[in-house]
C-alpha cells in the first residue's frame, strides 16, 4: 500500500556545512563525486530506508521485490542544460527512496509536480501525492484482480499520481499482489516458512493463493 512517511530525514553537521557552502546549489551538485555528497547520500538512503520500512514512497511496493531503490526529487532537480528546481536538490523533505518501476515512466521525466511554488519548500504543493505531506487513505484504494491488486484513485491528486508513475502496470499489479499475499502468509505461517514458500520456484503465487483460498486467504480479503 502507498505508505505516508512519518518523520523527516537529516543530514550530519559536516554535510550541513558543506551545503551552505556551495550555495546556491548548482546544476550538477547531486552528481559530484566527492566525500561530501557521497555521505549525504549515503546519510538520507539509510534514513529512509527506515521511516520507509524498506518500501517504494510511491508504490508502498517491497524494494526487494520491484528491484534496487533509488533516490528521487519530487520537485525535479532538472538536468545540467534545462534544470530546474535547483534550490530544493538537497531539501531533505524533496527526497525519497523510489522503486525502479516508479522511476523510469518516460513521462516522469518532463512532468514538473509543482502547482504553487514558494522558496518555503513547506509552502509549495504539488500536483501529485506527497509522501512526506499528504494522508495517503484520502487519495487510494486498492482492489483485487485475479492474483493482482489495482490501486483506484480517490481524488485527482491520486489519479495524477497513478497516471505518473504507472501504478496500474502488469508489474505493479502483480507485484503489489504478490506483497499481498506475503502479508497473508506471514500472518498465517512463521515468517520463515513464508519466505521459504515465496522464494521456492516450485510454487507460483497462484498456486499458493489456491492452497490459502479456503482458508486465511478469503478470510483476509
Ligand atoms: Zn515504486
Amino acid at each position: 500500500m502507498i505508505p505516508k512517511i512519518n518523520g523527516r530525514t537529516r543530514y550530519s553537521n559536516s554535510v550541513k556545512k558543506h551545503l551552505r557552502k556551495i550555495k546556491p546549489w548548482q546544476a550538477g551538485a547531486w552528481d559530484k563525486q566527492n566525500n561530501n555528497i557521497k555521505l549525504l547520500k549515503t546519510q538520507l538512503r539509510n534514513q529512509l530506508l527506515i521511516l520507509q520500512n524498506s518500501k517504494c514512497a510511491y508504490c508502498g511496493l517491497d524494494f526487494n521485490e520491484t528491484s534496487s531503490s533509488e533516490l528521487e526529487h519530487i520537485a525535479p532537480k532538472g538536468g545540467l542544460k534545462i534544470p530546474k528546481y535547483l534550490e530544493f536538490t538537497f531539501t531533505p523533505l524533496n527526497l525519497v527512496l523510489a522503486c525502479h518501476l516508479c522511476n523510469s515512466p518516460i513521462k516522469k521525466g518532463t512532468f514538473d509536480p509543482v502547482i504553487h511554488y514558494s522558496q518555503n519548500y513547506k509552502e509549495c504543493t504539488f500536483k501529485i501525492y506527497h509522501p512526506f505531506f499528504d494522508n495517503p487513505d484520502v487519495h487510494f484504494d486498492y482492489v483485487f484482480s485475479g492474483f493482482g491488486m489495482i490501486v483506484q484513485n480517490k481524488t485527482l491528486k491520486g489519479r495524477d499520481t497513478i497516471d505518473l508513475f504507472d501504478l496500474n502496470s502488469a508489474a505493479h499489479i502483480n507485484a503489489r499482489g504478490r506483497n499481498k499475499l506475503m502479508d497473508i502468509l506471514k500472518a498465517a505461517l512463521e515468517e520463515t516458512q513464508a519466505e521459504e514458500i515465496l522464494t521456492s520456484t516450485s510454487l507460483t503465487s497462484e498456486q499458493i493463493a489456491d492452497i490459502l483460498k479456503s482458508t486465511t486467504y478469503k478470510k483476509t480479503l
